[in-house]
């Protein structure tokens, strides 16, 4: 059995409008339209060749990823580099790839609302909001509830996110109780959490310089790693997408690149 490019779009889109996207971003079809036909989709973070040979393996010919295949205009597919043969990749192997990136940052039930769940957080408002979306929402989520330490903050961050090695800049505060978070990159919204009154934030990354510029401010910082912060979205994309009645997988492939061994075996200097 099989559904149309188009129910799948229009499903996706129903939870996470395009016109909520950045101006630089670019969601929606990456590889494919609407008259494509899909019989099983795979929801993935990143794509890569491991996530196009998982979708092969399960037999997926729709690949559902929160972050773009293109950013930029394309002048050539250069099938020499990785990114121009994965390319040529899917296209041969005739999988279609949808991406929902800014627009799930900036829905309630997106990115952000996945992480606090996944974290026991209570999310009350957005840290941005952004015109237009569902529910008031934004970028971003200002969380609120009983005071939390940062190490129990962290604990969770590794047991509920499965982060390895959670990195933490300790701000003025050893008690939190409101708790901003940011899956992905959150250096842009050091200073709105401070605003909102937050004294801790949970995101992705960010550099090093951003992290004393938080400190200088008080906040704590801790860093989840890009993929474990978004993580939590997946399970819910694919809930989101269940009721058209089509298979949807989850992607097992932890796509983070950072080796979390290296920073915690001792090193063999012989
Ligand atoms: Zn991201």
């Amino acid at each position: 059995m099989s559904w149309t490019g188009q129910a799948v779009r229009e499903r996706l889109e129903a939870l996470a409008p395009p016109a909520l996207a950045e101006s630089w971003d670019n969601v929606g079809w990456q590889i494919g339209h609407d008259g494509v036909s899909v019989s099983h989709v795979l929801v993935a973070l990143d794509l890569d060749e491991r996530v196009l040979e998982e979708a092969r393996r399960v037999g997926a010919d729709l690949i559902v990823a929160h972050h773009p295949l293109f950013f930029h205009p394309l002048r050539r597919l250069d099938t020499s580099t990785p990114h121009g043969r994965l390319v040529a990749e899917l296209v041969r192997a005739n999988v279609a790839v949808y991406a929902a990136h800014t627009n799930l940052d900036a829905v309630r039930d997106g990115v952000n609302g996945a992480l606090a769940e996944a974290l026991g957080l209570s999310p009350v408002a957005p840290l941005q909001p952004v015109d237009g979306a569902p529910h008031g929402w934004g970028f971003g989520a200002i969380c609120e509830g009983k005071p939390l330490s940062t190490g129990e903050l962290v604990q969770r961050v590794r047991a509920r996110l499965g982060t390895p090695v959670p990195r933490v800049t300790p701000g003025r505060v050893a008690a939190h109780r409101r708790v901003a978070l940011l899956g992905g990159s959150g250096a842009a919204f050091i200073e709105a959490a401070v605003e909102a009154g937050c004294t801790c934030l949970i995101t992705g990354e960010v550099k090093y310089h951003d992290a004393q510029r938080a400190q200088a401010l008080g906040l704590t910082v801790i860093e989840a790693d890009h993929y474990y912060s978004e993580a939590p979205v997946l399970s819910r994309l694919a809930e989101w997408l269940r009721p058209l009645g089509m298979p949807v997988s989850v992607s097992r492939v932890v796509t983070s690149p950072f080796a979390p061994e290296w920073a915690t075996s001792e090193i063999e200097t012989t």
